[in-house]
């Protein structure tokens, strides 16, 4: 048996990078520090109906072939294309975006990552106001008010508040996991109360006790202010964040801009002519800001629930002025929380190398980058792309039907561990290593941290990694532009 420490866990944005792993014979058979779905990731990524050789269609059925004869074809269809798409790239090393870049400009396409339907109005926003951002560790160490808005990390990423935020022990400010632990007893108490009291009743011998009715919106405690950790929720329902949280405020669906834009207002000291703003009594807003700006430290952290509901990127110009505002009072900090382990390395490497983050054009022998316009959903809805090539991402089980369609009318190609349900469209499959445990690399932390993903694992023989089939590839596309253009001399 052999004990490995110290791996990044490769399937969030939190990059957890302290996870032990036991490994008996090339198999992972324990995962220590990982949450429910590192873990499940550790134990499960190999299963046995993973495909292990690669696949081309031939006459309509995925047959399996060579690793070289699957190369030379999808070479061909990228050589011939005029405008192919590479889309994907969140679930991979930074060392394969570097090299699918590469392949983009040597074919004239547009390479693109999930950010144009996750973070994407978020990274326009900085491009326009700026970004005052900082490491989790200074969260971790520093701050005292912690907002979530838009986001549930308890369920999305899972260890976020345990490792970065309230329930951790900074060296300024200590851990409020305790204090929640006790909060959770009693929660519990309650439960079974009333669990034994619906069983009594429905028995005849008791009456079950009247559920206290749900404010949407309860008063600030002035509590809040002396509290030393303070962890705020904003979103539109009571997830199981907003139930650990010391306040919950939930805002009507869609007017994430105008409270955010009412608490800019408040925070700088003007009046508001309206009683309430998306659902909330002005009053509690006055207190929130209160709070907000007594605060020494603080950091919002937004999820997909501000990018993608009404507004977009208005909704994060408006959460990036608020925060640059409140450094008039004290510290302020903004963070994305992003979703896929090394969506923030997609985006890091694609401005390396093209000066843009995602949605990249090609065609014209320089980058270009309109989001709206080169962006791989505006394309697919408008049909232009005339071959694909997907990595380490599922489009056709998350893209709406009509640009699933316009992605399967042309070849497809496909690099993945897993069969998923664009694999099953493709015309050629090739089944890579699984980053982060059977290929080393370096991924980048929501924080825009580089952390390196260890290689713990050999991966099954004749498996190569994805950053060996783009470079094989590359090196076979280059080959056929090659012979063209002496053919054409
Ligand atoms: Fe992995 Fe994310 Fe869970 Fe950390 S929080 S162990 S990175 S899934």
């Amino acid at each position: 048996m052999k004990a490995v420490s110290n791996v990044s866990c490769p399937v969030c944005g939190c990059l957890c990078d302290d996870i032990e792993l036991e490994i008996e014979k090339n198999v992972i058979t324990k995962v220590k520090n990982a949450c429910g779905m590192g873990e499940a990731k550790f134990l499960g990524y190999s299963g046995t109906h993973r495909p292990l050789k690669p696949m081309v269609r031939k006459n309509g059925k995925l047959e399996e072939v060579t690793v070289s004869e699957a190369i030379k074809k999808a070479a061909e269809i990228l050589a011939d294309a005029h405008y192919p798409i590479l889309y994907g790239w969140s679930n991979t090393s930074c060392e394969a975006t570097r090299i699918g870049m590469e392949l983009t400009e040597e074919v004239g396409g547009v390479i693109d990552n999930t950010s144009t339907v996750c973070h994407g109005p978020s990274v326009l926003s900085i491009q326009d106001i700026g970004f005052p951002t900082c490491t989790l560790g200074q969260v971790r160490h520093r701050a005292d008010l912690v907002i979530y808005w838009g986001c549930n990390p308890w369920s999305a990423h899972p260890r976020h508040i345990e490792r970065y935020t309230n329930f951790t022990e900074g060296r300024f400010r200590s851990s409020e996991y305790n204090h929640y632990l006790a909060g959770l007893s009693s929660y519990r108490a309650e439960q079974r109360l009333k669990r034994a009291s619906k069983l009594a009743g429905e028995i005849g011998q008791a009456v079950i006790p009247e559920e206290p009715e749900l404010k949407r919106c309860e008063p600030v405690s002035p509590d809040l202010l002396q509290k030393d950790r303070k962890m705020i929720v904003v979103d539109v329902r009571r997830t199981r964040t907003a139930d650990l949280a010391d306040y919950f405020l939930q805002v009507e669906p869609n007017q994430d801009y105008e409270l955010l834009q009412a608490l800019r207002m408040l925070a700088r000291n003007e009046e508001l002519e309206v009683n309430t703003v998306a659902g909330v009594p002005v009053s509690i807003l006055e207190d929130l800001v209160d709070v907000i700006v007594s605060s020494e430290f603080g950091v919002l952290f937004f999820g997909v629930g501000l990018t993608m509901s009404a507004g977009k990127l208005r909704n994060i110009d408006a959460a990036l002025s608020l925060t640059r505002d409140l450094n008039a009072y004290t510290k302020f900090v903004i963070m994305p929380m992003r979703g896929h382990y090394n969506v923030t390395g997609a985006n890091i490497v694609s401005t390396w190398q093209s000066g843009y983050p995602y949605a990249v054009e090609f065609a014209h022998g320089y980058p270009r980058y309109n989001p709206g316009e080169t962006s791989v959903t505006d394309i697919l809805s408008r049909g232009e792309n005339d071959a694909s090539l997907i990595i380490a991402s599922d489009p056709a089980a998350h893209f709406p039907k009509s640009l699933v369609e316009n992605l399967v009318k042309n070849p497809l190609i496909v690099i993945d561990p897993e069969t998923n349900a664009t694999s099953l469209l493709a015309d050629i499959v090739f089944p890579s290593a699984v980053q982060g445990i059977e290929v080393e690399g370096t991924a980048y932390r929501m924080d825009m941290v580089p952390i390196p993903l260890k290689k713990v694992v050999t991966p099954p023989k004749g498996v190569l990694s994805d950053q060996q089939i783009l470079q094989k590839i590359l090196k076979e596309v280059r080959r056929i532009k090659k012979a063209k253009k002496a053919e054409e001399a």
